[in-house]
């Protein structure tokens, strides 16, 4: 591991004036992802600005939603009360993600923030990497291209975004809040990442010294929601395919409202309008969960390994949907 300096922040602006006087800084979270990629050589701060004792932990009501403070840790949010009761989709997806130990050390802006898992970005001994090292290549579209992406991926890339709380965020339409020395200014979560295209190693909207101060909740969904996660290991690992569902039944029993994100084919947590409208107004059924589900995978571009994803996405979106319907 380089040297590098540290230091702890006890205001953002203090935070912010750190990062900007050293080019290379990070903030640094739990550590849970960002210490990992120092050791392993991929990241190579100059600084690491602590901004864990920063009052950015707070989970509170806000403006009929509620805001989860950046710094508030995965476990603190997955427990609270008014998660539990009115987000309960982020509170499956948070428990569905890693151990509690890590949990008990990840915050909510380190979560958004997680780099990909594809094996060859974390393994230095591999030159090809556009995200690692641009202009390189991409080891994994000719290699095992296993848990790599089959939506929106690139010649460039096909990583997949990593995080569970991202999707269940991407169906609550969160917003994230985020600061510099010279504005504060609100990103959509769906604005937030962004696609490979040639430039993967950009992987969101973020200017290079805003901090993420909140993630903004609106006002929950009507409806019952499911978080269903299919993964190699179920103790521990990411997800090959999650589903984010919500579903809301007017009283005739059909659906008045439904929303699907997915995890785990995508760089980025994948929604489609176009699937919603197809089962708002239709019956609870698998014919209606299936065309959705059709929709939603219809760009599927599979690669040598990863061909699999397709149709365990498609059943995946059917199953959330049918037990998030059944719990209303
Ligand atoms: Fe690197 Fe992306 Fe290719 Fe993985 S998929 S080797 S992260 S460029």
């Amino acid at each position: 591991m380089n040297t590098f300096n540290y230091n702890q922040a006890l205001t953002v602006d203090d935070a912010l004036a750190s990062v900007y006087a050293h080019p290379d800084a990070k903030y640094l979270g739990g550590g849970t992802n960002l210490i990992d990629l120092m050791k392993m050589g991929v990241e190579h701060p100059t600084a690491l600005v602590d901004v864990t004792r920063l009052p950015l932990t707070r989970i509170e009501e806000y403006w009929g939603g509620l805001r989860l403070g950046a710094m508030a840790r995965n476990s603190a949010v997955a427990i609270h009360a008014l998660v539990r009761r009115r987000y309960p989709v982020l509170a499956q997806a948070l428990l569905a993600g890693a151990s509690p130990q890590i949990r008990n050390m990840a915050t909510v802006a380190g979560n958004l923030l997680q780099r990909t898992r594809c094996y060859y970005f974390y393994d230095p001994s591999y030159r090809e990497c556009n995200k690692r090292n641009p202009g390189s290549g991409c080891a994994a579209l000719t290699g095992n291209n296993r848990i790599h992406s089959v939506l929106g991926g690139s010649d460039h890339c096909i990583a997949t975004h990593p995080s569970d709380m991202a999707v269940a965020l991407t169906a609550l339409g969160a917003t994230v809040q985020v600061k510099d020395a010279n504005e504060e200014r609100s990103i959509p979560i769906a604005d937030f990442y962004r696609m490979p295209g040639n430039t993967p190693h950009i992987e969101t909207s973020l200017k290079a010294e805003e901090l993420i101060t909140s993630v903004d909740l609106p006002a929950p969904p009507g409806g019952t929601a499911h978080y269903l996660k299919v993964r190699d290991r179920n103790s521990f690992a990411f997800a090959l395919v999650s589903v984010a569902a919500i579903v809301e039944l007017d009283d005739r029993k059909r659906i008045r409202s439904a929303r699907v994100a997915l995890g785990g084919v995508a760089p980025m947590p994948w929604r489609s309008l176009e699937a919603e409208q197809v089962l708002t107004g239709g019956e609870p059924t698998e014919a209606t969960y299936r065309k959705a589900a059709d929709i939603l995978m219809q760009d599927a571009k599979p690669l040598r390994f990863n061909g699999f994803k397709v149709e365990l996405a498609r059943r995946g979106i059917v199953r959330a949907l049918t037990t998030a319907a059944e719990l209303n």
